[in-house]
């Protein structure tokens, strides 16, 4: 028996100790540690699954501890060094251990815990007597099999005359409710095996050519002094032949029954005698559904890319935590120094972590990372499937994947030694999860790599103006490339003044410049690309009679029009309604006036403006699926597209040499966000798109149409200028304060009646303001006030903003809120803690 610490998935502030017995049931033997494996514990009256995270000392306690009911896992789910670093997150975020971990193993995994309806054994005649009428179905067939399954278990207990009936005969003694576990949702995918007895082996090395027929089988038998029958030598036959082919390795069932039939029946006797032995293979799905196009190693590497790379080489051979901002400009070959910086870790035994915003890029870091280390590269992100997903992440716990690429949750990759983290696109706000826990994906890679000794590689073209920060006040080592390979220029930017009006001008949303840009591009047979970042036709619905915009049902947000679809639909909770609505302010029937403009309308427009070419669109309506998004890319490469038209999906990562136009429909949408960090989203996806133009032999040109040509941000995109946009920023945000100058934490409070909300809201702000003041903290507090998206998915949201210089102060606060939310939270309101927040919406 030992003391174990165990955190459950559940939001708990604390781990629990129980106790595990030597014989506690579960794939595991007391020999081995159990630390890393997830058990299942009582809680209440509940079983729930935890995570064993370490053996406690056996001391006398003044409680007494439960046991652990069940061991779940084979094998542990995460290695003991990942330990300090779950800890350390939760702590940051404040949010709950268990929870922290669980979100860090792949889903599917977390069993539940479900009850089962069971007899007492004797009652059956009693239950039956029980029912004044005809006794129910469940009832008799309880009867008859002693038990209910899981699943009709819950139906029964769903229903409210069953459950009465139920808790009637559970208080007589007559059933009893259990609780068990439901299977996990997904499992490792196993093949039965067959191997030969060692005689056939040494006999499968010696065999002969097999054009020389079969006589071998019937000569070796006789010498054996084994008579078989003729099915039963025909599948050693083949067994061995697939021996000789395989080199030894164990043959699938499946292999043989497709060569031989018979093998079905024969199988058994051979079994029984020993020839041949049977074993289950766990076997793993490849995610790769098209053949990867293969990317050549450059002879040279330039010499901005030695330069670095004389840098980074060293602290990988030292072993020693250190964090690199690698500020390149577009097309500078980044990639190529995550790759030599790869093999340099490879080649020290370590392994290596690569994490990008979102799918749109791991697709082309893939390849590349594919092209040179093959097998030894596995993918975790969202366009993989569950199973995919947890065969590829059981590669990396295993050590059998040396490489991980993978989106923001791949962070969390069982790899056991990690010596070099990269973070692709550094500046991204996809790095950031927005609900549950809100952790964000650079942060914890810096302090992963900090927990392993290793090197992590921020890169960028565009870095945030944080990061930029810690490079310049010694906490990251700052790495620069400025030039293109192959020295190319950076494309020249135009911008086209949105609010000045030509007389004469044609209506619509291309400009002057950009129709003629566009027409000659396509004379050139050369590709161009279109960026406006709102998918949809148009952005509001108005009502031709009363002017009242249609709103989602569920969300204080107007609903977008998709014409294709002829859908009104809500692009925060889904909600969709037919364009035909009938107007809920005053039932007017009559026409809806769409205003504002998204992807779908700029696609129509350039269909009108160019009908010879061919347009695709790429956002993430027609992105759903990978394989669709895949299968544009794909085209844009092969130049069966002229035109693609998209979102910030297109802006970042690809690299489409044949690209020499890219138009920016409407730029500054993003400049009238209430985010601070506007400004600085707005240059980054401007420069970032502006980096799609202009990569291969040809000159890339920009037309950047905008209503706000003289704000900065559109200006030092023009111009390419990164370190003033960064010298502004940090000016703007001196007063009032703005991070880097200060941390943040935003609280949400949400639910579904307002006053409650608001309540919540205020008693914190008060709660907040009370405790920074007796702690002498210099804390402020703003708010609280609803949230610029004040309701969404029928959930009132309201914010408080916590400011301060330091960062201690800060949790100190945030841990006073978390353990006393109960207190806090009027009526069912829920309180989430959002520390370094990124979305302010
Ligand atoms: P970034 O990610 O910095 O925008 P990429 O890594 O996509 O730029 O590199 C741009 C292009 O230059 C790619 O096609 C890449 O294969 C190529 N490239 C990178 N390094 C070299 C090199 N040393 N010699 C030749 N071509 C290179
Ligand atoms: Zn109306
Ligand atoms: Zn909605």
């Amino acid at each position: 028996m030992i003391r174990v610490e165990v955190a459950i998935a559940a939001p708990l502030d604390q781990s629990l100790a129980y106790d595990l017995a030597d014989d506690t049931p579960g794939p595991w033997s007391a020999d081995q540690s159990p630390v890393g494996r997830r058990v299942l514990v009582p809680l209440g009256g509940r079983s729930l699954t935890g995570y064993v995270l370490a053996v406690l000392p056996d001391e006398e306690v003044a409680y007494t501890v439960r046991r652990v009911l069940k061991v779940l896992d084979r094998i542990p789910l995460f290695h003991e060094n990942l330990l300090p670093f779950f800890r350390w997150a939760s702590t940051y975020y404040h949010y709950p251990l268990g929870q922290v971990i669980k979100t860090a193993l792949p889903a599917g995994l977390a069993p539940k815990s479900v009850r089962e309806i069971l007899l007492v054994d004797g009652k059956n005649e009693a239950m039956l007597a029980s029912f004044t009428e005809q006794p129910p179905e469940w009832a008799v067939r309880l009867a008859a099999a002693g038990r209910l399954s899981a699943a009709e278990s819950s139906l029964v207990l769903g229903r409210g005359a069953a459950r009465k009936n139920i808790d009637l005969l559970r208080r007589e003694g007559i059933l009893e409710l259990q609780e068990t576990v439901s299977k996990d949702a997904v499992r490792e995918k196993m093949e039965t095996c067959f191997s030969l007895s060692p005689d056939l082996q040494d006999l499968s090395a010696t065999l002969p050519d097999a054009g020389e027929g079969e006589g071998w089988i019937e000569a070796w038998c006789r010498q054996a002094g084994l008579s078989l029958k003729l099915s039963e030598k025909k599948t050693l036959a083949v067994l061995v032949r697939l021996a000789l082919q395989s080199q030894g390795i164990d043959i699938p069932a499946k292999e043989l029954y497709r060569l031989y039939a018979g093998g079905r029946k024969a199988i058994p006797a051979l079994l029984a005698q020993g020839l041949v032995g049977q074993l289950e293979r766990r076997i793993f799905r490849n995610p790769f559904g098209e053949p990867v196009g293969l990317q050549k190693r450059p002879e040279r590497l330039t010499d901005e890319q030695e330069e670095v790379l004389s840098q980074i080489v060293p602290a990988l051979a030292a072993g020693k935590y250190t964090t690199f901002l690698l500020h390149g400009i577009t097309g500078c070959g980044k990639t190529e120094v995550y790759l030599r910086a790869a093999e340099e870790t490879l080649a020290r035994g370590r392994d290596v972590l690569v994490l990008v915003p979102e799918i749109a890029l791991a697709t082309q870091l893939e390849e590349h990372f594919l092209s040179r280390f093959g097998e030894a590269v596995v993918l975790l992100h969202s366009g993989l499937t569950t199973a995919e997903r947890f065969d590829q992440w059981f590669l990396a716990l295993t050590g059998r994947a040396k490489i991980v690429i993978g989106a923001r949750s791949a962070l969390f990759a069982p790899l056991k030694d990690p010596g070099l983290i990269v973070v692709d696109e550094e500046h991204d706000a996809g790095f950031k999860q927005d609900d549950s826990f809100r952790y964000h994906g650079r942060d914890l890679a810096v302090l992963r790599g900090r927990c392993h000794e290793a090197v992590v590689l921020l890169g960028s073209a565009t870095p945030s103006v944080t990061s930029s920060y810690h490079a310049r006040t010694g906490k990251y080592t700052l790495l620069q490339m400025t030039r293109r390979v192959g020295e190319r220029a950076l494309p020249s930017v135009t911008i086209v003044d949105l609010s000045r009006k030509k007389s004469g001008e044609a209506k619509g949303l291309f400009r002057q410049e950009l129709r003629q840009a566009l027409a000659e591009n396509l004379e050139k047979g050369q590709q161009s690309v279109l960026l406006l970042n709102r998918r949809g036709f148009s952005s509001v619905m108005l009502c031709q009679d009363c002017g009242a915009p249609v709103e989602c049902l569920h969300c204080r947000v107007s609903l977008t029009l998709h014409k294709a679809r002829k859908r009104l639909i809500c692009h925060y909770c889904g909600y969709t309604v037919d364009h035909r609505v009938i107007c809920s302010n005053c039932h007017s029937t009559g026409l809806l006036v769409p205003v504002g403009f998204g992807t779908e309308r700029v696609e129509e427009e350039a269909r009108l403006l160019l009908p010879e070419a061919r347009i695709a669109r790429l956002d993430s309506d027609t992105a759903a699926d990978r394989r669709t998004f895949l299968q544009i890319l794909k085209a844009m490469r092969a130049r069966q597209i002229d035109v693609l038209i998209g979102t910030q999906m297109i802006a970042k990562g690809h690299h489409f040499p044949h690209v020499t136009l890219v138009g920016v429909v409407w730029a500054d949408g993003g400049l009238n966000m209430p985010d601070f960090r506007a400004a600085e989203k707005t240059f980054q996806l401007i420069t970032q798109v502006t980096g799609r133009a202009g990569r291969g032999e040809e000159l890339g040109r920009v037309i950047i149409q905008t209503m706000r040509p003289d704000h900065y941000a559109i200006r030092f995109a023009q111009q390419h200028q990164y370190e003033e946009l960064y010298q502004h920023e940090l000016q703007i945000r001196r007063s009032p304060a703005f991070p880097p100058f200060v941390r943040l934490v935003a609280l949400h409070i949400q639910g579904e009646r307002e006053a409650d909300v608001r309540g919540t809201a205020e008693n914190i702000a008060d709660c907040c303001r009370r405790e920074a003041r007796q702690r002498k903290a210099a804390i402020e507090t703003l708010g609280p006030a609803p949230a610029p998206l004040e309701r969404l998915k029928r959930n009132y949201r309201w914010q408080v903003l916590l400011k301060a210089a330091n960062l201690d102060d800060l949790h100190l606060i945030c841990r006073y809120v978390q353990e006393n939310r109960q207190g806090l939270a009027v009526g069912a309101s829920r309180i989430a803690i959002d520390v370094d927040p990124e979305n302010m919406m």
